[in-house]
């Protein structure tokens, strides 16, 4: 092959397409390539203009940048940071590199343009930019921080979510360094974190409490990782988290305090009677406590060498309050040094959304209360038996000085009579003082014997209609009523079962009381019932001269009287019969009262009196 062959070879096997043309824009040369990319063959563009090559709208601006440059050819790209298109013969255009450069003849300059076809490039181009920009994009909008630092720490780009973790403006971070936003960060734990993974390029992830400039604390979450730039650090805000943690934490302290300090033995079981959980009363070992989560009192009695009877008794409750569904209470006896040691226990089933969780195991030490109970019990038969001599006694002693009374009484009548005229006027008023004593004794001790009787006699329990009842009380008392022009009120009453004789008298009483503490005003009583859920409420209201509040308890105590004798006659046992009374009906009574603004009387019955 001589020179020009070999010029040729080398001119046609160029990968750019290569372009000559002459001072006037003529096409002199055109290479193989300059033929592919274009789409012309060689004698289509030999003698052409070189502007065949341009799109139309650019043709008449090439013409005069030719003209330039030939007046000063020198080795030069073609517009340069410019996007420049060629013209195919198909009419599409497509994005070119062109560098061009003069050739030097002894008589002419021609220009040589080496043409590349970068629409590939461009199009790759093209395709990372908008990559770029949508990394950037999803970058930008991540919920994590992201923070790029150079290796001063000094912030690159920062997205979002980091500006607002950082509590600042992005003018604030971009361009100053993590020292100059967080003053003292060097001194902070994530220092020597960001310059070991600059040093060594491992990547690190850390959670760390961040103390910011104005005080405000919050926990995030670092993954903090090596890039040319510097450090790429990725931030999650966990402040909410950890503050729930560190709330969770406490509340689990605060339970487990209470749970270990109780004075109560806790255990909590699972479905199968193992054990969950176990606090220090309910065992002492803290090994054995431990051990014992996961099994059962089986597993525990075969590990001491323990009989299974207890055991096995707890496991039938324990399957009761599960079957059942609700508590099971039982009390077991422990034999200890002074005495039993008693303990109540419970099982409580503990559902959640209706479905059985665990079971709550409680024991109470109720030796106390227990010692209580037998020694109250002790009392209460103690005070019974008291009660009952003394009722006895006082039964006895009445009915016994009766006798004795009725002589003397007997005899003052004898004495009075035989005399008669004989005695003079103060002598006589000695025996009349005498003989009246003696007939309030005498009322006294009847009334006394009363009292006692209400106690100790058997009656029994019948139907007794009220209503009939306080009947034939108003009718007894009637000569009274009409004495004092009493209007005497009924409401309907009902039928309870009670003793008659008492309820009898219980009513008279009252209603005597009624009439005898009158006012200025005609007496004006009303009677009546309210029904209750267990017992029935009666009244016995009236207008009369009221009563103090301070004797409110003083006048049910027996022979226990506000006013003398001569102001109103009485002995003071009527409201203490009537206390007992409505006491062995399962009642109460008691009174509302003002001085001058009558009195009410209330009273219960019990509906299940026995
Ligand atoms: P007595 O009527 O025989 O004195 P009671 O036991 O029936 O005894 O009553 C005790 C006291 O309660 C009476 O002395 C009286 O002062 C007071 N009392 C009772 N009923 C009434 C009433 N309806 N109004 C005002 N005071 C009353």
């Amino acid at each position: 092959m001589n020179s020009i062959e070999t010029y040729k070879a080398v001119f046609d096997s160029n990968p750019d397409a290569i372009v000559i043309v002459d001072e006037v824009g003529a096409i002199v040369l055109v290479n193989h390539q300059a033929t592919m990319i274009f789409g012309h063959t060689r004698d289509e563009m030999l003698g052409q203009k070189i502007e065949m090559l341009i799109p139309g709208q650019l043709r008449a601006k090439h013409v005069h940048q030719r003209q330039d440059y030939s007046r000063k050819p020198v080795p030069r790209t073609m517009g340069s940071g410019l996007d420049i298109y060629a013209l195919r013969k198909d009419g599409t255009e497509f994005p070119v590199e062109i560098s061009l450069s003069p050739i030097l003849l002894k008589n002419k300059t021609l220009i040589a343009s080496a043409i590349r076809d970068v629409s590939e490039r461009k199009e790759r181009e093209q395709m990372i930019l908008a990559n770029e920009l949508k990394y950037q994009h999803t970058l930008d909008h991540m919920l994590e921080g992201v923070r790029i630092l150079d290796n001063d720490l000094r912030y690159l780009y920062v997205n979002e979510a980091c500006i607002a973790q950082s509590r600042t403006t992005r003018e604030n971070l971009i361009g100053r360094t993590l020292m100059e936003v967080f003053p003292g960060f060097e001194n902070s734990t994530l220092y020597p974190v960001f310059m070991t993974c600059l040093d060594t390029g491992e990547s690190r992830f850390t959670e760390t409490e961040f103390v910011f400039p104005d005080g405000h604390k919050g926990w995030f979450e670092l993954s903090i990782q090596r890039v040319p730039e510097g450090l790429f650090i990725l931030s999650i805000d966990i402040t909410d988290r950890k503050q729930a943690e560190e709330k969770m934490k406490e509340q689990k302290a605060f339970t487990e305090a209470i749970l270990n300090n109780i004075p109560a033995d806790i255990a909590v079981f699972n479905k199968d009677h193992q054990y969950v959980f176990l606090n220090p009363k309910a065992l002492k070992s803290e090994e054995m406590r431990t051990w014992l989560i996961g099994k059962d009192d089986f597993d525990y009695c075969a590990l001491k060498g323990i009989d299974e009877g207890p055991a096995r008794k707890r496991r039938e409750l324990f399957n009761k309050a599960v079957k059942e569904g609700r508590d099971v209470e039982w009390v077991d006896e422990y034999p200890s040094d002074d005495g039993k040691t008693y303990i109540l226990r419970r099982f409580h089933p503990f559902k959640e959304d209706g479905e059985l969780k665990y079971v709550i195991g409680y024991g109470i030490d109720i030796t106390r209360t227990k010692e209580a109970e037998a020694r109250l019990k002790e009392l209460y038969a103690e005070v019974q038996a008291a009660n009952w001599e003394l009722e006895e006694f006082a039964y006895m002693v009445s009915h016994d000085l009766q006798e004795p009374l009725r002589m003397v009484t007997g005899f003052m009548n004898l004495l009075k009579m035989e005399t008669e005229g004989l005695l003079n006027e103060s002598t006589s008023q000695y025996i009349h003082f005498a003989s009246d004593g003696a007939v309030r004794m005498k009322n006294m001790i009847e009334d006394l014997l009363q009292y006692s009787r209400v106690g100790t006699t058997k009656e029994d329990l019948e139907d007794v209609d009220l209503d009939e009842v306080v009947s034939s009380v108003t009718h007894l008392l009637n000569h009274r009523i009409r004495e004092f022009s009493a209007k005497v009120e009924v409401n309907e009453l009902c039928t309870l079962k009670g003793i008659k004789p008492l309820l009898t008298q219980l009513f008279m009483n009252l209603l005597s009381n009624a009439l005898k503490y009158h006012g200025e005003k005609p007496p004006e009583i009303s009677i009546g019932c309210i029904e209750e859920k267990d017992h029935w409420l009666f009244y016995v209201k009236d207008n009369g001269i009221g009563i103090d509040e301070k004797f409110f308890d003083k006048i049910f105590v027996i022979f226990h009287r506000l006013h003398s004798r001569d102001s109103y006659t009485g002995t003071g046992v009527g409201l203490a019969i009537s206390k007992k009374i409505v006491e062995k009906h399962g009642g109460r009574i008691w009174v509302e009262s003002a001085p001058g603004k009558g009195s009410t009387f209330y009273f219960t019955i019990s509906k299940n009196t026995q």
